[in-house]
């Protein structure tokens, strides 16, 4: 699994800047997707070849309350608490504050790993800028500059170092979804729905608040896995409520997936929160199914207004199937897994080079990429470059020179040939010279 690291500490110490210098973006197509959601708060990176999620709890404010008292946002604490390490990160041209004092007070109580970044120091002199900051009790302080870069690899390489992070171990031989949705969407009642209630019991499964529960099961004699991310059924029905929505949970889920099912509410609106769940899964690559649940429940007016909204605010999911489900029913449910079956498959193909260079042809017969100046960039051969989501590597000559439009229609035609539907397809492209 991904390690999850927070960045936690007062107002205008770096963390966004640190937070951005993590997560740069890699993946421009992905990027410029119409209407996708970027949440400034959680994102992901790598550090060589070390992947990790990164979350910045900018709320993060101890309130000192008659001289005694902190309060820190539930959210932050929640995060500190789920998060498998800690970056507390101070000023170093400021020293050490009240407000330091306090939070380093509640990190102390924490059993993840804490690391002080004294952040800000280019230019200074680094032992003796850090050594102010033992003080705090959190051991060994490391300077970085989050705005100059300084130190930042280093600082999270060590982070990682203390976990066995695997590569990608999503390529299960059969479809493993994730049932994600923020709260009351009726994820709970979606699985239930799925697997009856006893079976669920039986493959209850301890773990930390953070986990999901994992639940193997068999249908239609195809086997599969879900992922259960409400997980309200961990203590039988005594504490079903216990669970609370955990985005640092959600994000574990989706990337341990390979097929995640986002439930929305046909009921509500689509909220900003919907749309960052389905940002996230974009982002990751994996491939999608969209349940609009409670259909039976949704009055003429809620219909229209949702699919209203799925096509203003989910337009980047175009790539996914939505089905309109009734979880509380059972209505819906088995062709939402036909499109979990056929998402699975589309994550997983293998594309050999021959048919995608041939496919990659008769793309360029029907329309060729413009001419950029008097050149006109030659498309050679394609290749497949990964799975899950697939991706698909183009060859050739003056590639930098093709227009964005051009790899979105590569990127529809190969779909259309290979009926890709249910995941994200990245073409790329490398230079043969
Ligand atoms: P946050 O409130 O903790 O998220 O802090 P920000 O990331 O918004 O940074 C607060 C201020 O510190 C901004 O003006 C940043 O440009 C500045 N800053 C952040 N990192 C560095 C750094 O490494 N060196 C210097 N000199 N300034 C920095
Ligand atoms: P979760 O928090 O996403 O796991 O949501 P739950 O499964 O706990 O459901 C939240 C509420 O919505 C419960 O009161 C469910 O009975 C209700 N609910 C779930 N699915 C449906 C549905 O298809 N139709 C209707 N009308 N209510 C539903």
């Amino acid at each position: 699994m991904k390690p999850t690291i927070a960045l936690v500490g007062r107002p205008n110490v770096g963390k966004s800047t640190l937070f951005n210098r993590l997560t740069k973006t890699r993946d421009a197509l992905v990027a410029d997707q119409p209407g996708l959601t970027r949440d400034r708060h959680y994102g992901h990176g790598k550090v060589g070849g070390k992947p990790y999620f990164v979350v910045d709890t900018g709320g993060f404010e101890p309130v000192v309350d008659e001289g005694i008292m902190m309060e820190m946002a539930r959210q932050t604490l929640q995060a500190v608490d789920e998060a498998d390490a800690i970056v507390f990160i101070v000023d170093g041209r400021v020293g050490i504050t009240p407000q330091d004092k306090l939070i380093a007070q509640r990190l102390r109580q924490t059993e993840r790993p804490v690391w002080v970044a004294v952040n800000k120091v280019e230019g200074m002199n680094r032992g003796v800028v850090t050594a102010d900051f033992f003080e705090l009790g959190l051991g060994d302080p490391v300077a970085i500059s989050a705005s100059h870069g300084e130190g930042v690899r280093e600082l999270i390489g060590e982070v990682l170092d203390g976990f066995q992070v695997d590569t990608d171990d999503t390529e299960a031989d059969h479809p493993k979804f994730a049932v994600i949705g923020r709260p009351n969407v009726g994820k709970s009642t979606l699985v239930n729905a799925v697997l009856g209630e006893e079976r669920v019991i039986a493959f209850d499964q301890p773990g930390t608040t953070r986990d999901s529960v994992y639940i193997d099961f068999e249908r239609n004699a195809s086997h599969y896995t879900i992922i259960d991310t409400a997980g309200v059924r961990r203590r039988g029905k005594v504490n079903e409520t216990i669970e609370k929505f955990s985005v640092i949970k959600t994000m574990q889920a989706v990337e341990d997936a390979n097929v995640a099912v986002l439930v929305l509410d046909a009921t509500q609106e689509v909220s900003d929160q919907d749309a960052r769940l389905a940002s996230f899964v974009l982002e990751t690559g994996r491939a999608l199914v969209v349940a609009v649940n409670k259909w039976e429940a949704a009055s003429a007016e809620q219909r229209d207004r949702i699919k209203r909204e799925i096509s203003r605010k989910l337009a980047f999911l175009e790539f996914a199937r939505f089905h309109y489900i009734s979880a509380l029913a059972g209505q819906g449910v088995g062709d939402l897994f036909k499109s979990i079956d056929a998402a699975y498959a589309a994550a997983m193909v293998k594309l050999p080079t021959p048919k995608l260079t041939r496919a990659l042809q008769l793309a360029i017969e029907r329309q060729q990429p413009p001419l950029s100046g008097r050149i006109r960039p030659k498309l050679r051969y394609a290749h497949q470059g990964g799975m899950n989501p697939p991706v698909i590597v183009i060859h050739g000559n003056a590639l930098e020179q093709v227009p964005d439009s051009y790899w979105r229609y590569l990127e529809h035609c190969f779909i259309k040939t290979f009926k890709l539907q249910g995941t994200p397809l990245r073409v790329q492209y490398k230079r043969s010279d």
